[in-house]
């Protein structure tokens, strides 16, 4: 009996939600349509209005900041603050090979980001050697710019990796002078003083397949030993100049 007494109340409230429930459908039930619509109301949420972007088939949103079009190079300087040293034409900026990286001359914090990138045809290099570039958001952590296609190397350097800290989850790798894309959403990590209170996150499209999911970075790129953050404000996105005559176009960036 005792058994029987416990399962009865342990059943007691349940029951009373479910009948509550057929209560309240059946309420709902009742409503004349004008008041359903009126509840309906209830849920509807008018404010913010987001702000209208025109985003055209193969253009750059309309509040977009362009850092490359054609139009010249000047949104880029070199490290030490003088003229990028690269190559441009009206299609596209070129690795000048032994020139050093270039900077955005605008700094940013979370952003989405499109670059359209080219690598040069190596076919007397191989592995880190062959195509080699990349893109540091914020001057410190590196997506990978490699040519990988049929071209073995560690996967955690390879084209669209996150340098030595992410695999791709796919290789969605074209073969060298073939234009790729990588579309990009970052959000900077947050400092409180030299702590660390919220590391950095990435979501990537190679060619316009996810290749990392909102994944958590460990800490600044590095090439030899393990990544740690170093405390840091909003800075210009990093170009590599890592020796291989790349090409980079179509670039632009929003502020999120
Ligand atoms: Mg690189």
């Amino acid at each position: 009996m005792k058994t029987i007494a416990i399962k009865l109340s342990q059943l007691k409230i349940p029951l009373l939600m479910a009948i509550a429930f057929c209560i309240s459908i059946n309420a709902s039930a009742q409503l004349t349509e004008a008041q359903r619509y009126e509840e309906s109301k209830k849920t509807e949420v008018w404010k913010p209005v987001p702000p209208k972007v025109e985003a055209m088939p193969n253009q750059p949103p309309s509040d977009a900041i362009i850092l490359f079009d054609g139009n010249g190079i000047d949104s880029w300087e070199a490290i030490d603050g003088s003229d990028a040293p690269w190559d441009h034409s009206p299609y596209a900026m070129t690795v000048r090979a032994g020139s050093g990286d270039i900077v955005s001359k605008q700094s940013f914090c979370d952003v989405q980001m499109h670059i359209e990138w080219r690598t040069t045809r190596e076919d007397d290099k191989t592995g880190q050697n062959k195509g080699n570039s990349g893109i540091f958001l914020q001057s410190r952590y590196e997506i990978q710019v490699l040519d990988t296609y049929q071209n073995s190397t560690y996967p955690n350097g390879q084209a669209a990796s996150i340098y030595k800290q992410f695999i791709p989850l796919v290789d969605a790798s074209r073969p060298a002078e073939e234009w790729q894309t990588y579309d990009i959403i970052y959000t900077a990590p947050r400092f409180t003083g030299s702590e660390l209170t919220s590391p950095a996150r990435l979501t990537l499209l190679h060619n316009g397949v996810l290749v990392h999911n909102n994944v958590e970075l460990k800490g600044q790129t590095e090439w030899i030993g393990e990544p740690k953050y170093y405390a840091h404000e909003c800075l210009p996105i990093k170009l590599q100049d890592h020796g291989s005559a790349n090409s980079f176009r179509n670039i632009w960036i929003r502020e999120i």
